[in-house]
């Protein structure tokens, strides 16, 4: 039986990493949550039937109320929404791993005929340690993303001390129960410290950085499942734990990269929100010099010309769900003959893949949809760019000015096409919080407006034409 259970858990975990594989492109991610939900439907069958499980009572009560909790959450959340649900979602991932490590203990502790293996009760704190702080540090971030707490950056003295302090006590007090297991009540102070670390950890972090913190928060609770795993001496949740925290780090890495940000910078937690996340001050900042502006007439005489168009959506377009006017754009613009295509900076928007889903959402083909680096050196051959609420993913200043904080960002070179269209509502800075000299260039034409508004203008002035 064992042996059948572990050739299943196998089955299984390929499912997982074929399903991981096939998510890291739009085209094939439809398949990849399928595989994944194959190997994870058989990873509980065969769970289920396992001889372990002495009673299904529960398990079914569990399974109903969780499973209506989470058809109904899935089917309310709005796209916009995601972010904070997964953060959720990860919050009780890793309670439920603090839960079950904690409960082995007691499991031990009660019944004298059993002893834990080191590497066993080594396993439990770590569970609860990670489980813990997974737990809070999400609730925490999907308040800040739901408005529940203050999205502001929280800073106070000895902070990093603080943390360092209450971490040094959970590392002692876990030693403490590892070398004398009946020490219930350090355990439940491990837990308790735990829990407090985790609302430290996120709280400082301002709203705009959440999608990083969550995506962070996500790995660890994979790292938490995991651990669990070791504890029930369970195959299938340890590599099921370790993909997941395996491939959370690897999407921080990216977001982090994106951002032009150290990952040290982000595990520390706590670190300074850059910018305002779209609710900055006046605009302009230093940079002088002559804005063209164009109305939506002038703007459609421009595309009608064009033979190459590309379009660069950023934050404004999902704040303005300006995606099905946009899709509108292109059709009309194909239907004169005109080439478009889309491209996507890695870090547009505020999550990783926004840009993605919305243009998804709005039945824009995956293969008009282009990354960065597969991009980038097209623009010097384009005739019109039209960059659609996005700014930090396409200020020049990256490129040029070694005092700009998003200097070394990748950006997309949309200032290197003969002519760039910006659209948004005035000169505002973005989430960096910086100008964008892009807007003063000769090539740059701002087209001012809300997203939705102002295309929805556009495509009606196009038709005319
Ligand atoms: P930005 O935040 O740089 O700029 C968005 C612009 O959209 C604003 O300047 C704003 O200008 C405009 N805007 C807002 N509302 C509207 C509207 N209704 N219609 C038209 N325009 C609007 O966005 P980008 O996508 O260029 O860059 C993303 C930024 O977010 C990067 O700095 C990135 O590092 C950061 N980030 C990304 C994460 C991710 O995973 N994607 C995670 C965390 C941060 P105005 O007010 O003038 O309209």
């Amino acid at each position: 039986m064992e042996i059948i259970l572990n050739i299943i858990y196998l089955i299984a975990s390929i499912f997982f990493i074929f399903g991981i594989k096939k998510l890291s492109s739009p085209k094939t991610a439809r398949k990849g949550n399928l595989y994944a939900s194959i190997g994870m439907l058989l990873a509980i069958v065969a769970t289920l039937v396992d001889k372990q499980v002495l009673t299904y009572e529960y398990i079914i009560i569990g399974f109903v109320i969780g499973s209506a909790i989470g058809a109904l959450m899935a089917i309310k959340v709005p796209m916009t929404g995601m972010p904070q649900m997964v953060g959720l979602l990860n919050g009780f991932g890793g309670g439920a791993s603090a839960l079950v490590a904690t409960s082995e203990f007691y499991k031990v502790l009660n019944n004298p005929a059993l002893t834990f293996e080191l590497s066993t009760i080594i396993s439990v704190i770590l569970s609860i340690l990670i489980g813990g702080v997974t737990f809070t540090g999400s609730l925490i971030a999907f308040g800040k993303l739901q408005g529940l707490v203050s999205g502001k950056v929280i800073k106070y003295p000895g902070q990093n001390a603080i943390n360092v302090i209450l971490f040094l006590l959970i590392i002692a007090g876990g030693t403490m129960v590892v070398l004398d297991n009946s020490q219930e009540t350090v355990l439940l102070i491990v837990l308790l410290i735990s829990l407090v670390l985790g609302v430290l950890l996120v709280l400082p972090i301002g709203g705009a950085d959440m999608p990083v913190a969550i995506s962070l928060l996500n790995s660890y609770s994979g790292l938490a499942a995991s651990m669990t795993g070791f504890v029930l001496k369970n195959n299938m949740l340890i590599i099921a734990g370790a993909l997941v925290g395996a491939s959370g780090i690897i999407l921080t890495l990216i977001m982090c990269r994106g951002m032009n940000r150290s990952l040290m910078n982000v595990l520390l937690g706590g670190w300074e929100s850059a910018g305002s996340g779209g609710a900055a001050p006046a605009a302009g900042g230093e940079i002088k010099g002559d804005v063209k502006s164009v109305d939506a007439e002038e703007a459609a005489m421009i595309f009608d010309a064009a033979q190459n168009v590309i379009i660069v959506p950023g934050y404004g377009m999902a704040v303005a769900q300006a995606q099905h006017a946009v899709r509108d754009l292109m059709n009309i613009l194909e239907s004169k003959g005109i080439n478009v295509r889309f491209a996507i900076h890695p870090v547009a928007g505020r999550m990783p893949g926004h840009m993605n889903v919305l243009l998804a959402e709005a039945q824009v083909p995956y293969d008009k949809l282009f990354a960065l680096e597969d991009i980038n050196d097209d623009f010097s051959n384009t005739d019109v760019v039209f960059v659609v609420g996005a700014n930090d993913v396409v200020n020049p200043a990256a490129r040029n000015d070694p005092n700009s904080p998003i200097y070394g960002m990748p950006i997309l070179n949309v200032d290197y096409a003969k002519t760039v269209i910006v659209n948004k509502r005035s000169l505002n800075v973005g989430y960096a919080g910086i100008s964008n000299e892009l807007f003063f260039y000769p090539n740059t034409l701002m087209y001012f407006g809300d997203a939705k508004e102002a295309i929805n203008k556009l495509v009606n002035e196009i038709k005319e034409l």
